[in-house]
């Protein structure tokens, strides 16, 4: 016999919590981050549920197209980016921004020959994570990136918080001053707080927050 497991999921309650992060934030834009299947509340029904935020964050193209079959018109992130020329005409097609942490995704966009512009989000490893340019590697990928003609003028600069659940942790220290000093002299728009990082490192939250576990009422 199969079992039915139900989750009734309180809309209510995730408007509340993105009201909290904006309060935690108030100088920040919300990125909302619906990925994992909004963490396993529906991607859809949650994203609607929010659609006060100032724009998703998701893994992967589908998700993205999912959310703009729905409707939304916000900007849409995708994490991970594009991994091929297919992607990409395709994230053009739905609006999509892009993450850009690979040299072979920088190429991708050397090589579009389409009029679209993407919005590119270009992501710094500062330290304990898998994925980015590292800072030696970033003042050329900074380069590269903002001379070509399919990026949209004004890239944005992005990095993720490794363990900023643990607020002793002097990690996240070392990488807030490394995401400092690579921004240093650019006007750029930020973005590096998820959920611990808007509720323990106020000097994390940049133009743009990035809450997942917050919105789904989880205190990391
Ligand atoms: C998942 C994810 C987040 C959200 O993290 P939480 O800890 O759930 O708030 C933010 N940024 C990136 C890049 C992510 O992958």
């Amino acid at each position: 016999m199969t079992q039915l497991v139900r989750a009734i999921v309180d809309t209510r309650a995730l408007r509340r919590n993105l009201e909290t992060v904006r309060r935690l934030a108030p100088h920040s834009r919300v990125m909302a981050v619906v990925k994992a299947n909004a963490y396993g509340h529906g991607l859809v029904p949650t994203a609607l549920a929010l659609a006060d935020a100032d724009g998703f964050a998701v893994a992967r193209l589908e998700e993205g197209t999912a959310l703009r079959r729905a409707g939304l018109r916000h900007p849409i992130l995708l994490l991970e980016g594009v991994l091929d020329e297919a992607q990409l005409n395709e994230a053009a097609h739905q609006d999509f921004d892009l993450v850009v942490h690979t040299g072979d995704q920088i190429e991708l966009l050397a090589r579009y020959r389409g009029a679209y512009r993407f919005r590119v989000w270009v992501k710094l490893d500062t330290g304990m994570n898998r994925l980015g340019f590292r800072l030696e590697e970033f003042g050329e990928a900074w380069a590269r990136i903002t001379g070509l003609a399919s990026v949209a003028p004004g890239p944005r600069v992005m990095t993720h918080l490794a363990n900023a659940d643990d607020r002793a942790d002097p990690k996240t220290d070392r990488q807030l001053a490394a995401f400092r000093q690579a921004v240093a002299g650019l006007a750029v728009e930020t973005s590096i707080a998820n959920s611990a990082g808007i509720l323990g490192w106020p000097e994390s939250h940049g133009d743009w927050v990035r809450p997942g576990l917050l919105l789904y009422g989880i205190v990391p």
